[in-house]
Protein backbone atom coordinates (compact mmCIF):
# COMPACT_ATOMS: atom_id res chain seq x y z
CA UNK A 1 0.00 0.00 0.00
CA UNK A 2 1.30 3.72 -0.71
CA UNK A 3 2.28 5.53 2.15
CA UNK A 4 1.10 9.20 2.69
CA UNK A 5 3.78 10.84 4.74
CA UNK A 6 3.81 14.28 6.48
CA UNK A 7 7.10 15.42 8.33
CA UNK A 8 7.01 17.57 11.24
CA UNK A 9 9.97 19.48 11.88
CA UNK A 10 10.96 20.22 15.52
CA UNK A 11 12.22 23.74 15.90
CA UNK A 12 11.57 25.39 19.28
CA UNK A 13 8.83 23.30 19.92
CA UNK A 14 10.67 19.99 21.22
CA UNK A 15 7.58 18.09 23.15
CA UNK A 16 4.85 15.99 22.21
CA UNK A 17 2.09 17.53 24.54
CA UNK A 18 0.11 20.46 23.51
CA UNK A 19 2.08 19.77 20.00
CA UNK A 20 0.21 21.53 17.15
CA UNK A 21 2.80 20.00 14.68
CA UNK A 22 1.78 16.63 15.64
CA UNK A 23 -1.80 17.03 16.72
CA UNK A 24 -2.63 18.35 12.69
CA UNK A 25 -0.66 14.95 11.04
CA UNK A 26 -2.72 13.02 13.58
CA UNK A 27 -5.72 14.54 12.61
CA UNK A 28 -5.09 14.65 8.63
CA UNK A 29 -7.21 11.48 7.63
CA UNK A 30 -4.88 11.62 4.07
CA UNK A 31 -1.88 10.73 6.20
CA UNK A 32 -0.64 7.45 6.89
CA UNK A 33 2.98 8.44 8.22
CA UNK A 34 4.37 10.87 10.83
CA UNK A 35 7.70 11.42 10.23
CA UNK A 36 8.93 13.67 13.53
CA UNK A 37 12.13 15.39 12.24
CA UNK A 38 14.78 17.30 14.56
CA UNK A 39 17.96 19.05 12.92
CA UNK A 40 21.16 20.35 14.78
CA UNK A 41 21.83 23.29 12.26
CA UNK A 42 25.47 24.21 12.10
CA UNK A 43 23.98 28.03 11.58
CA UNK A 44 23.09 27.72 15.12
CA UNK A 45 25.36 25.20 16.65
CA UNK A 46 29.16 24.42 15.94
CA UNK A 47 29.07 20.95 14.81
CA UNK A 48 32.68 20.84 13.86
CA UNK A 49 33.22 18.28 16.73
CA UNK A 50 31.52 15.31 15.42
CA UNK A 51 33.65 13.05 13.49
CA UNK A 52 34.05 13.32 9.93
CA UNK A 53 31.74 16.35 9.88
CA UNK A 54 32.24 18.66 7.03
CA UNK A 55 31.14 21.83 7.85
CA UNK A 56 29.24 24.04 4.71
CA UNK A 57 29.49 27.31 5.70
CA UNK A 58 31.10 29.42 8.51
CA UNK A 59 31.55 28.87 12.42
CA UNK A 60 28.33 29.25 14.33
CA UNK A 61 29.54 32.54 15.97
CA UNK A 62 27.33 35.49 17.12
CA UNK A 63 26.98 38.07 14.29
CA UNK A 64 28.89 41.25 15.25
CA UNK A 65 31.10 39.73 18.56
CA UNK A 66 32.16 36.47 17.33
CA UNK A 67 31.13 34.75 20.52
CA UNK A 68 29.90 30.90 19.89
CA UNK A 69 26.29 31.45 19.51
CA UNK A 70 25.03 28.71 21.22
CA UNK A 71 27.60 28.01 23.57
CA UNK A 72 28.30 25.00 26.21
CA UNK A 73 25.28 25.18 28.32
CA UNK A 74 22.53 25.66 26.34
CA UNK A 75 23.85 23.04 23.35
CA UNK A 76 24.06 20.60 26.61
CA UNK A 77 20.44 21.41 27.25
CA UNK A 78 19.05 21.32 24.27
CA UNK A 79 20.93 17.78 22.99
CA UNK A 80 19.53 16.82 26.28
CA UNK A 81 15.98 17.70 25.08
CA UNK A 82 16.20 16.26 21.52
CA UNK A 83 16.89 12.67 22.72
CA UNK A 84 14.17 12.57 25.68
CA UNK A 85 12.12 13.97 22.90
CA UNK A 86 12.83 10.73 20.75
CA UNK A 87 12.48 8.26 24.16
CA UNK A 88 9.02 9.94 24.40
CA UNK A 89 8.29 9.57 20.49
CA UNK A 90 9.67 6.11 20.29
CA UNK A 91 7.14 4.86 23.34
CA UNK A 92 4.00 6.78 21.17
CA UNK A 93 4.51 4.14 18.62
CA UNK A 94 6.74 6.83 16.70
CA UNK A 95 10.41 7.62 16.64
CA UNK A 96 12.40 11.34 15.88
CA UNK A 97 14.61 10.82 13.02
CA UNK A 98 17.87 12.82 14.27
CA UNK A 99 20.15 14.66 11.40
CA UNK A 100 22.84 17.82 11.37
CA UNK A 101 23.69 19.78 8.92
CA UNK A 102 21.33 22.88 7.17
CA UNK A 103 17.69 22.18 7.90
CA UNK A 104 16.36 23.15 4.31
CA UNK A 105 19.18 20.59 2.69
CA UNK A 106 18.04 18.10 5.50
CA UNK A 107 14.53 18.44 4.46
CA UNK A 108 15.68 18.31 0.89
CA UNK A 109 17.44 15.06 1.38
CA UNK A 110 15.14 13.48 3.35
CA UNK A 111 11.61 14.03 0.37
CA UNK A 112 13.90 12.62 -2.03
CA UNK A 113 14.46 9.66 0.11
CA UNK A 114 10.94 9.18 0.45
CA UNK A 115 10.02 9.45 -3.04
CA UNK A 116 12.59 7.14 -4.33
CA UNK A 117 11.02 4.86 -1.61
CA UNK A 118 7.75 5.43 -3.42
CA UNK A 119 5.74 7.15 -0.74
CA UNK A 120 3.96 10.45 -1.28
CA UNK A 121 4.63 13.38 0.63
CA UNK A 122 2.10 15.77 1.64
CA UNK A 123 3.20 18.45 4.26
CA UNK A 124 5.90 19.54 6.31
CA UNK A 125 4.82 21.11 9.27
CA UNK A 126 7.02 23.97 10.83
CA UNK A 127 5.93 26.46 14.05
CA UNK A 128 6.24 29.83 12.71
CA UNK A 129 9.01 32.01 13.73
CA UNK A 130 9.19 35.28 13.11
CA UNK A 131 13.05 36.38 13.77
CA UNK A 132 14.41 37.41 10.12
CA UNK A 133 17.18 34.35 9.85
CA UNK A 134 14.32 31.97 10.94
CA UNK A 135 11.81 34.09 8.27
CA UNK A 136 14.20 33.27 5.49
CA UNK A 137 15.19 30.19 6.08
CA UNK A 138 11.18 29.47 6.22
CA UNK A 139 10.69 31.14 2.53
CA UNK A 140 13.98 28.95 1.04
CA UNK A 141 12.47 25.83 2.75
CA UNK A 142 8.88 26.80 0.98
CA UNK A 143 10.27 26.87 -2.28
CA UNK A 144 12.22 24.24 -2.24
CA UNK A 145 9.18 21.97 -1.32
CA UNK A 146 6.73 23.97 -3.48
CA UNK A 147 8.86 22.88 -6.50
CA UNK A 148 8.23 19.56 -5.17
CA UNK A 149 4.42 19.88 -5.12
CA UNK A 150 4.91 19.64 -0.80
CA UNK A 151 3.23 22.46 0.83
CA UNK A 152 4.77 23.99 3.86
CA UNK A 153 2.24 24.11 6.84
CA UNK A 154 3.61 26.96 9.51
CA UNK A 155 1.93 27.05 12.57
CA UNK A 156 1.69 30.06 15.10
CA UNK A 157 2.07 28.86 18.70
CA UNK A 158 4.77 30.11 20.69
CA UNK A 159 2.69 32.83 22.68
CA UNK A 160 0.46 31.88 25.53
CA UNK A 161 -2.05 34.65 23.51
CA UNK A 162 -2.66 33.34 20.41
CA UNK A 163 -2.79 35.95 18.02
CA UNK A 164 -5.97 35.41 16.40
CA UNK A 165 -7.65 36.34 20.17
CA UNK A 166 -5.45 39.66 20.80
CA UNK A 167 -7.50 42.70 20.89
CA UNK A 168 -5.27 44.54 18.25
CA UNK A 169 -3.89 43.58 14.96
CA UNK A 170 -0.34 42.88 15.62
CA UNK A 171 0.91 45.74 13.69
CA UNK A 172 -0.59 47.30 16.52
CA UNK A 173 0.95 46.01 19.11
CA UNK A 174 1.20 48.76 22.41
CA UNK A 175 4.51 50.19 21.86
CA UNK A 176 4.82 50.19 25.88
CA UNK A 177 4.63 46.29 27.90
CA UNK A 178 1.45 48.42 30.25
CA UNK A 179 -1.08 49.28 27.52
CA UNK A 180 -0.37 45.58 25.57
CA UNK A 181 -1.07 43.88 29.75
CA UNK A 182 -3.92 46.32 30.39
CA UNK A 183 -5.65 45.29 27.05
CA UNK A 184 -4.79 41.44 26.78
CA UNK A 185 -5.57 41.12 30.70
CA UNK A 186 -9.35 42.63 29.86
CA UNK A 187 -9.44 39.87 27.66
CA UNK A 188 -10.16 37.54 30.37
CA UNK A 189 -8.74 34.03 30.66
CA UNK A 190 -5.14 34.16 29.36
CA UNK A 191 -4.64 31.97 26.24
CA UNK A 192 -6.53 29.25 25.00
CA UNK A 193 -6.49 25.81 26.32
CA UNK A 194 -4.36 22.95 25.49
CA UNK A 195 -4.59 20.71 22.59
CA UNK A 196 -5.59 17.24 23.69
CA UNK A 197 -3.09 15.24 22.04
CA UNK A 198 -3.70 11.24 21.18
CA UNK A 199 -1.65 8.46 23.16
CA UNK A 200 -0.23 6.77 19.79
CA UNK A 201 1.05 8.88 17.07
CA UNK A 202 0.69 7.65 13.42
CA UNK A 203 3.64 5.10 12.49
CA UNK A 204 7.30 6.41 11.36
CA UNK A 205 7.74 5.61 7.95
CA UNK A 206 10.97 3.63 8.04
CA UNK A 207 12.56 3.11 4.63
CA UNK A 208 13.11 -0.70 3.20
CA UNK A 209 15.10 -3.09 5.12
CA UNK A 210 19.18 -2.08 5.70
CA UNK A 211 18.28 1.16 3.88
CA UNK A 212 18.57 4.43 6.61
CA UNK A 213 17.88 8.40 6.14
CA UNK A 214 20.26 10.14 4.46
CA UNK A 215 22.54 13.06 6.24
CA UNK A 216 25.16 13.20 8.60
CA UNK A 217 23.78 11.43 11.60
CA UNK A 218 22.97 8.10 10.12
CA UNK A 219 25.62 6.41 12.57
CA UNK A 220 23.98 7.98 15.36
CA UNK A 221 20.34 6.68 15.06
CA UNK A 222 21.21 3.70 17.34
CA UNK A 223 23.10 5.90 19.87
CA UNK A 224 22.23 7.75 23.08
CA UNK A 225 22.30 11.04 24.34
CA UNK A 226 26.15 10.66 25.66
CA UNK A 227 27.85 9.74 22.82
CA UNK A 228 26.41 13.10 20.81
CA UNK A 229 27.12 15.08 23.82
CA UNK A 230 31.02 14.84 23.92
CA UNK A 231 31.83 15.96 20.51
CA UNK A 232 29.27 18.75 20.37
CA UNK A 233 30.42 20.44 23.33
CA UNK A 234 34.20 19.69 22.92
CA UNK A 235 34.74 23.21 20.44
CA UNK A 236 32.80 25.18 22.72
CA UNK A 237 35.53 25.20 25.74
CA UNK A 238 37.77 27.01 23.38
CA UNK A 239 36.92 30.38 24.19
CA UNK A 240 37.84 32.93 26.70
CA UNK A 241 34.72 33.71 28.38
CA UNK A 242 33.08 30.83 29.45
CA UNK A 243 34.41 28.62 32.84
CA UNK A 244 33.86 25.19 32.67
CA UNK A 245 33.36 23.80 35.72
CA UNK A 246 34.87 20.43 35.08
CA UNK A 247 35.54 18.28 31.69
CA UNK A 248 32.49 16.49 31.53
CA UNK A 249 30.25 19.38 32.24
CA UNK A 250 29.14 18.68 35.56
CA UNK A 251 25.99 20.51 36.73
CA UNK A 252 27.14 23.01 39.25
CA UNK A 253 25.52 22.15 42.26
CA UNK A 254 25.28 25.82 43.37
CA UNK A 255 23.48 26.61 39.97
CA UNK A 256 19.71 28.12 40.27
CA UNK A 257 18.76 25.88 37.27
CA UNK A 258 20.32 22.28 38.02
CA UNK A 259 17.85 20.61 35.50
CA UNK A 260 18.69 18.29 32.29
CA UNK A 261 16.97 19.49 29.42
CA UNK A 262 13.74 17.65 27.71
CA UNK A 263 9.84 17.40 28.09
CA UNK A 264 9.93 15.00 31.03
CA UNK A 265 12.19 17.13 33.68
CA UNK A 266 9.78 20.00 32.53
CA UNK A 267 6.81 18.95 33.22
CA UNK A 268 8.22 17.38 36.90
CA UNK A 269 8.98 21.12 37.30
CA UNK A 270 5.55 22.58 36.34
CA UNK A 271 4.03 20.14 38.46
CA UNK A 272 6.41 20.51 41.45
CA UNK A 273 6.01 24.33 41.26
CA UNK A 274 2.46 24.47 41.33
CA UNK A 275 0.94 21.30 42.87
CA UNK A 276 3.99 19.58 45.26
CA UNK A 277 3.74 20.47 49.12
CA UNK A 278 0.82 22.50 51.01
CA UNK A 279 0.77 24.94 49.83
CA UNK A 280 3.45 24.60 46.81
CA UNK A 281 5.90 26.76 45.78
CA UNK A 282 4.06 29.44 43.92
CA UNK A 283 2.29 30.13 47.03
CA UNK A 284 5.22 32.39 48.24
CA UNK A 285 6.20 33.52 44.36
CA UNK A 286 5.78 37.66 44.94
CA UNK A 287 7.83 37.15 47.83
CA UNK A 288 10.51 35.16 46.59
CA UNK A 289 10.91 36.03 42.84
CA UNK A 290 13.56 38.94 43.11
CA UNK A 291 16.18 36.11 44.74
CA UNK A 292 19.03 34.74 43.68
CA UNK A 293 19.85 31.21 44.98
CA UNK A 294 18.54 28.48 44.99
CA UNK A 295 16.26 26.86 42.42
CA UNK A 296 12.70 27.55 44.47
CA UNK A 297 12.98 31.69 44.02
CA UNK A 298 11.07 31.34 40.97
CA UNK A 299 9.28 29.39 38.48
CA UNK A 300 12.49 28.48 36.18
CA UNK A 301 10.67 27.49 33.73
CA UNK A 302 11.94 30.17 30.93
CA UNK A 303 14.66 27.08 29.61
CA UNK A 304 11.69 25.00 28.95
CA UNK A 305 9.73 27.31 27.37
CA UNK A 306 12.35 29.07 25.33
CA UNK A 307 12.73 25.46 23.62
CA UNK A 308 9.22 24.92 23.90
CA UNK A 309 9.51 21.42 26.17
CA UNK A 310 6.80 23.10 27.71
CA UNK A 311 3.62 24.65 26.48
CA UNK A 312 2.93 28.54 27.66
CA UNK A 313 -0.42 27.22 27.48
CA UNK A 314 0.51 24.15 29.91
CA UNK A 315 1.63 26.11 32.17
CA UNK A 316 -1.60 28.38 32.16
CA UNK A 317 -3.47 25.28 32.90
CA UNK A 318 -1.13 24.00 35.80
CA UNK A 319 -1.62 27.69 37.10
CA UNK A 320 -4.83 27.39 36.96
CA UNK A 321 -5.52 23.96 38.52
CA UNK A 322 -3.86 25.49 41.10
CA UNK A 323 -5.86 28.57 41.84
CA UNK A 324 -8.74 25.80 41.57
CA UNK A 325 -8.00 24.56 44.85
CA UNK A 326 -5.67 27.63 46.47
CA UNK A 327 -7.77 30.33 44.86
CA UNK A 328 -6.52 33.09 42.81
CA UNK A 329 -3.79 35.27 44.97
CA UNK A 330 -0.68 37.42 43.99
CA UNK A 331 1.50 34.98 43.47
CA UNK A 332 -0.67 33.48 40.44
CA UNK A 333 -1.29 36.84 39.21
CA UNK A 334 2.63 37.98 38.94
CA UNK A 335 3.73 34.59 37.71
CA UNK A 336 0.60 35.29 34.77
CA UNK A 337 2.30 38.97 34.45
CA UNK A 338 5.66 37.92 33.89
CA UNK A 339 4.59 35.52 30.80
CA UNK A 340 2.62 38.30 29.47
CA UNK A 341 6.43 39.78 29.07
CA UNK A 342 7.32 37.00 27.33
CA UNK A 343 4.16 37.02 25.20
CA UNK A 344 4.83 40.91 24.35
CA UNK A 345 8.11 40.32 23.70
CA UNK A 346 7.38 37.98 21.33
CA UNK A 347 4.69 40.78 20.03
CA UNK A 348 6.65 43.56 19.69
CA UNK A 349 9.32 41.76 17.46
CA UNK A 350 6.39 41.09 14.80
CA UNK A 351 5.59 44.46 14.62
CA UNK A 352 9.58 45.67 14.71
CA UNK A 353 10.74 43.39 13.29
CA UNK A 354 14.71 43.34 12.55
CA UNK A 355 14.94 46.53 14.88
CA UNK A 356 15.29 44.02 17.68
CA UNK A 357 18.64 43.45 16.92
CA UNK A 358 20.00 47.11 15.65
CA UNK A 359 21.74 49.63 17.50
CA UNK A 360 18.96 52.21 17.69
CA UNK A 361 16.68 49.57 18.78
CA UNK A 362 13.18 49.59 18.52
CA UNK A 363 13.56 53.67 19.28
CA UNK A 364 14.94 54.26 15.53
CA UNK A 365 10.58 53.26 14.71
CA UNK A 366 8.99 54.86 18.53
CA UNK A 367 11.20 58.21 18.68
CA UNK A 368 13.37 58.69 15.45
CA UNK A 369 15.15 61.77 16.81
CA UNK A 370 16.53 60.10 20.21
CA UNK A 371 17.77 57.13 18.59
CA UNK A 372 19.98 59.17 16.25
CA UNK A 373 21.59 60.64 19.25
CA UNK A 374 22.29 57.44 20.44
CA UNK A 375 23.94 55.34 16.79
CA UNK A 376 26.30 58.87 16.77
CA UNK A 377 29.95 57.72 17.20
CA UNK A 378 31.04 58.20 21.19
CA UNK A 379 27.66 57.37 22.47
CA UNK A 380 29.01 54.09 22.88
CA UNK A 381 32.05 52.43 23.69
CA UNK A 382 33.40 49.26 21.68
CA UNK A 383 35.58 46.30 22.08
CA UNK A 384 38.47 45.82 20.49
CA UNK A 385 38.85 42.41 20.39
CA UNK A 386 42.73 42.41 19.77
CA UNK A 387 43.29 44.87 22.99
CA UNK A 388 43.94 44.50 26.54
CA UNK A 389 41.98 42.25 28.28
CA UNK A 390 41.76 45.27 30.82
CA UNK A 391 39.04 46.94 28.83
CA UNK A 392 35.87 47.02 30.75
CA UNK A 393 33.83 45.20 28.40
CA UNK A 394 36.47 42.22 29.18
CA UNK A 395 36.15 42.66 32.48
CA UNK A 396 32.59 42.31 32.46
CA UNK A 397 32.70 39.20 30.62
CA UNK A 398 34.82 37.77 32.48
CA UNK A 399 33.67 38.66 35.54
CA UNK A 400 36.67 41.21 36.87
CA UNK A 401 35.00 44.23 37.32
CA UNK A 402 35.34 44.60 40.83
CA UNK A 403 32.39 45.04 41.95
CA UNK A 404 31.15 42.27 43.72
CA UNK A 405 27.51 42.01 43.22
CA UNK A 406 28.51 42.51 39.33
CA UNK A 407 31.00 39.88 38.87
CA UNK A 408 28.99 36.99 41.35
CA UNK A 409 26.44 37.33 38.66
CA UNK A 410 28.82 36.88 35.65
CA UNK A 411 30.40 33.82 37.23
CA UNK A 412 27.01 32.52 37.82
CA UNK A 413 26.15 32.74 34.24
CA UNK A 414 29.47 31.85 33.06
CA UNK A 415 29.70 28.81 35.55
CA UNK A 416 26.30 27.71 35.01
CA UNK A 417 24.12 29.08 32.01
CA UNK A 418 21.48 30.99 34.15
CA UNK A 419 21.28 34.55 36.20
CA UNK A 420 18.52 35.53 38.02
CA UNK A 421 16.39 38.34 36.50
CA UNK A 422 17.29 40.83 39.07
CA UNK A 423 21.42 39.70 38.21
CA UNK A 424 20.38 40.40 34.57
CA UNK A 425 19.23 43.73 35.30
CA UNK A 426 21.58 44.58 37.33
CA UNK A 427 24.30 43.97 34.76
CA UNK A 428 22.72 44.87 32.21
CA UNK A 429 22.43 48.39 33.81
CA UNK A 430 26.21 48.30 34.43
CA UNK A 431 27.56 47.44 31.37
CA UNK A 432 25.23 50.18 29.27
CA UNK A 433 25.08 52.91 31.94
CA UNK A 434 27.76 52.72 33.96
CA UNK A 435 30.60 51.16 31.48
CA UNK A 436 28.42 53.20 28.54
CA UNK A 437 29.43 49.42 26.57
CA UNK A 438 27.44 49.02 22.98
CA UNK A 439 24.71 47.10 24.47
CA UNK A 440 24.59 44.39 21.92
CA UNK A 441 28.00 42.84 23.54
CA UNK A 442 25.82 41.91 26.33
CA UNK A 443 23.06 40.66 24.75
CA UNK A 444 25.62 38.74 22.42
CA UNK A 445 27.30 37.60 25.34
CA UNK A 446 24.16 36.41 26.70
CA UNK A 447 22.89 34.74 23.44
CA UNK A 448 25.73 32.30 23.88
CA UNK A 449 26.10 31.89 27.52
CA UNK A 450 22.05 31.63 28.34
CA UNK A 451 20.49 28.08 28.77
CA UNK A 452 17.39 30.13 28.25
CA UNK A 453 17.94 32.39 25.62
CA UNK A 454 15.38 33.54 23.58
CA UNK A 455 16.16 36.35 20.67
CA UNK A 456 12.98 38.40 21.93
CA UNK A 457 13.52 38.29 25.45
CA UNK A 458 16.68 38.85 25.58
CA UNK A 459 17.10 41.45 22.76
CA UNK A 460 14.36 42.99 24.11
CA UNK A 461 15.31 43.28 27.80
CA UNK A 462 18.82 44.32 26.65
CA UNK A 463 17.23 46.88 24.91
CA UNK A 464 14.79 48.24 27.26
CA UNK A 465 17.75 48.34 30.17
CA UNK A 466 19.61 49.68 27.83
CA UNK A 467 17.54 52.21 27.05
CA UNK A 468 16.78 52.04 23.48
CA UNK A 469 13.76 50.01 23.69
CA UNK A 470 10.45 50.36 25.00
CA UNK A 471 10.78 51.55 28.78
CA UNK A 472 9.48 55.18 28.91
CA UNK A 473 12.55 55.35 31.48
CA UNK A 474 15.37 55.31 28.73
CA UNK A 475 17.92 56.41 31.48
CA UNK A 476 16.83 54.09 34.08
CA UNK A 477 20.17 53.24 35.88
CA UNK A 478 20.87 50.19 38.64
CA UNK A 479 22.72 50.95 41.46
CA UNK A 480 24.50 47.76 42.19
CA UNK A 481 25.77 48.58 45.77
CA UNK A 482 21.98 49.93 47.01
CA UNK A 483 20.95 46.40 44.71
CA UNK A 484 23.27 44.45 46.64
CA UNK A 485 22.48 45.86 50.11
CA UNK A 486 18.61 45.42 49.56
CA UNK A 487 18.94 41.84 47.67
CA UNK A 488 21.86 39.77 49.24
CA UNK A 489 22.28 41.89 52.47
CA UNK A 490 24.73 39.48 54.22
CA UNK A 491 26.72 38.70 50.88
CA UNK A 492 26.29 35.06 50.88
CA UNK A 493 25.45 34.89 47.31
CA UNK A 494 28.37 36.75 46.31
CA UNK A 495 30.78 34.51 48.73
CA UNK A 496 28.67 31.37 46.84
CA UNK A 497 30.09 32.77 43.55
CA UNK A 498 32.99 34.53 44.19
CA UNK A 499 34.95 32.03 46.64
CA UNK A 500 37.90 34.64 46.67
CA UNK A 501 35.62 37.05 48.62
CA UNK A 502 34.78 34.45 51.10
CA UNK A 503 36.20 35.58 54.28
CA UNK A 504 35.79 39.25 53.74
CA UNK A 505 33.54 40.61 56.66
CA UNK A 506 30.00 41.45 55.34
CA UNK A 507 30.37 45.27 55.91
CA UNK A 508 32.72 45.20 53.37
CA UNK A 509 31.47 42.63 51.26
CA UNK A 510 30.01 45.05 48.36
CA UNK A 511 32.81 47.36 48.20
CA UNK A 512 35.77 45.78 48.94
CA UNK A 513 37.96 48.52 47.72
CA UNK A 514 37.68 50.18 50.80
CA UNK A 515 39.01 47.88 52.75
CA UNK A 516 42.82 49.18 54.21
CA UNK A 517 45.89 47.64 52.88
CA UNK A 518 46.21 45.24 56.14
CA UNK A 519 42.84 44.37 55.89
CA UNK A 520 42.53 43.36 52.61
CA UNK A 521 45.90 41.18 53.05
CA UNK A 522 44.27 39.25 55.59
CA UNK A 523 41.04 38.95 53.37
CA UNK A 524 41.91 38.54 49.79
CA UNK A 525 44.58 36.49 48.54
CA UNK A 526 46.90 38.39 46.45
CA UNK A 527 45.76 38.61 43.07
CA UNK A 528 42.56 36.86 43.41
CA UNK A 529 39.90 39.86 42.80
CA UNK A 530 40.68 42.87 41.38
CA UNK A 531 41.75 46.15 44.03
CA UNK A 532 39.57 48.44 42.37
CA UNK A 533 36.39 48.72 40.63
CA UNK A 534 36.76 49.68 36.68
CA UNK A 535 34.56 52.94 37.53
CA UNK A 536 32.88 54.16 41.38
CA UNK A 537 30.45 56.41 40.26
CA UNK A 538 29.73 59.02 43.51
CA UNK A 539 25.68 57.81 44.18
CA UNK A 540 27.29 54.79 45.64
CA UNK A 541 29.30 55.71 48.22
CA UNK A 542 26.57 56.58 50.76
CA UNK A 543 25.38 52.67 50.86
CA UNK A 544 28.65 51.32 51.22
CA UNK A 545 28.05 49.96 54.72
CA UNK A 546 24.61 49.78 55.05
CA UNK A 547 22.44 46.89 54.78
CA UNK A 548 19.19 46.80 53.22
CA UNK A 549 16.38 44.95 55.17
CA UNK A 550 16.62 41.67 52.86
CA UNK A 551 14.00 43.25 50.17
CA UNK A 552 13.58 40.10 47.98
CA UNK A 553 9.45 41.08 47.64
CA UNK A 554 10.57 44.36 45.85
CA UNK A 555 8.71 45.36 41.85
CA UNK A 556 9.92 43.64 39.77
CA UNK A 557 8.48 44.30 35.84
CA UNK A 558 6.13 47.07 36.57
CA UNK A 559 8.85 49.26 36.08
CA UNK A 560 6.70 52.45 35.52
CA UNK A 561 3.60 53.61 37.20
CA UNK A 562 3.78 57.01 36.08
CA UNK A 563 5.87 58.00 33.32
CA UNK A 564 6.90 61.84 33.68
CA UNK A 565 6.41 64.00 31.04
CA UNK A 566 9.72 65.78 29.83
CA UNK A 567 10.93 66.53 26.15
CA UNK A 568 13.96 64.70 24.76
CA UNK A 569 17.36 66.34 25.86
CA UNK A 570 20.96 65.14 24.08
CA UNK A 571 23.56 64.35 26.57
CA UNK A 572 23.55 61.27 28.91
CA UNK A 573 22.28 61.54 32.53
CA UNK A 574 20.51 64.96 32.23
CA UNK A 575 17.29 66.35 33.91
CA UNK A 576 15.54 65.28 37.30
CA UNK A 577 16.54 62.02 38.88
CA UNK A 578 13.59 59.98 40.22
CA UNK A 579 13.82 56.22 41.85
CA UNK A 580 11.56 53.90 40.63
CA UNK A 581 9.95 51.03 42.49
CA UNK A 582 11.96 48.55 41.13
CA UNK A 583 15.27 50.29 42.69
CA UNK A 584 16.07 51.42 39.67
CA UNK A 585 17.00 55.30 39.22
CA UNK A 586 16.12 57.33 35.99
CA UNK A 587 16.44 60.95 34.85
CA UNK A 588 13.75 62.11 32.96
CA UNK A 589 15.19 62.88 29.90
CA UNK A 590 12.57 61.83 27.37
CA UNK A 591 9.08 61.32 26.46
CA UNK A 592 7.12 58.25 28.16
C1 LIG B 1 19.11 41.65 30.10
C2 LIG B 1 18.06 40.56 30.20
C3 LIG B 1 18.10 39.48 29.32
C4 LIG B 1 17.12 38.48 29.39
N1 LIG B 1 17.18 37.42 28.51
C5 LIG B 1 16.19 36.49 28.52
C6 LIG B 1 16.18 35.42 27.58
O1 LIG B 1 17.04 35.32 26.71
N2 LIG B 1 15.19 34.49 27.67
C7 LIG B 1 14.19 34.59 28.61
O2 LIG B 1 13.30 33.73 28.65
N3 LIG B 1 14.16 35.61 29.48
C8 LIG B 1 15.12 36.56 29.48
N4 LIG B 1 15.09 37.58 30.39
C9 LIG B 1 13.91 37.70 31.27
C10 LIG B 1 14.01 37.04 32.66
O3 LIG B 1 15.20 37.41 33.30
C11 LIG B 1 13.91 35.52 32.61
O4 LIG B 1 12.79 35.13 31.85
C12 LIG B 1 13.71 34.94 34.02
O5 LIG B 1 14.77 35.34 34.85
C13 LIG B 1 13.65 33.44 33.94
O6 LIG B 1 13.49 32.86 35.21
P1 LIG B 1 12.11 32.17 35.62
O7 LIG B 1 11.66 31.25 34.56
O8 LIG B 1 12.29 31.58 36.97
O9 LIG B 1 11.16 33.43 35.65
P2 LIG B 1 9.81 33.69 36.47
O10 LIG B 1 10.04 34.86 37.36
O11 LIG B 1 9.33 32.48 37.13
O12 LIG B 1 8.79 34.16 35.34
C14 LIG B 1 7.90 33.24 34.67
C15 LIG B 1 8.14 33.32 33.18
O13 LIG B 1 7.81 34.61 32.68
C16 LIG B 1 8.68 34.96 31.60
N5 LIG B 1 9.41 36.18 31.94
C17 LIG B 1 9.70 36.65 33.17
N6 LIG B 1 10.33 37.84 33.09
C18 LIG B 1 10.43 38.13 31.78
C19 LIG B 1 10.98 39.22 31.05
N7 LIG B 1 11.53 40.29 31.66
N8 LIG B 1 10.94 39.18 29.71
C20 LIG B 1 10.37 38.13 29.06
N9 LIG B 1 9.83 37.08 29.70
C21 LIG B 1 9.86 37.07 31.04
C22 LIG B 1 9.64 33.79 31.41
O14 LIG B 1 9.14 32.97 30.38
C23 LIG B 1 9.57 33.09 32.76
O15 LIG B 1 9.87 31.72 32.68
C24 LIG B 1 16.08 38.58 30.35
C25 LIG B 1 16.07 39.66 31.24
C26 LIG B 1 17.04 40.64 31.16
C27 LIG B 1 16.98 41.80 32.12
Amino acid sequence: MKRTVSICLLRQDLRVHDQPLLHAVHHDKEVTHLLPLYVFDERYLELSGLPGYERDGPEARTRLFGFWRTGVFRARFLTEAVYDLRNTLRSKNSDLLVRFGKMERIVEQVVEALKENGDEIKSVYLQKDFCSEEVAIERRLDSLLSARGITLSLIDAAPLIDARDLPFPVSQTPDVFTPFRKRVEALGPLGRPPLEMPSQLKPFPSLEEGKSYPGYGKDLDSKGVEDVLLPLLTPLQDTFETKYSGSEWPRDLKSAFPYAGGETVALERVNWYFHQGDPPPVSKYKATRNGLLGHEYSTKLSPFLCLGMISPRTVMKSLTDHEDKYGESQNTYWVKFELLWRDYFLYITRKFGTKLFTLGGFEEVTDPKQASIKMQPGWWKGWDQEGSNEQPAVRWMQGRTGVPFIDANMAELRESGFMSNRGRQNVASFLTKDLQVDWRIGAEFFESHLIDYDPTANYGNWQYVGGVGNDPRASRQFNPIKQANDYDPQGTYIKTWLPALHRVPTSHIQCPWVLKPAQRAEFIAEGAYPESPVIEAPNWRPHYHKKGPGKINGNRNERVKNPGPGGPKKGRGEGRTTTDSDGSTSKENRRA
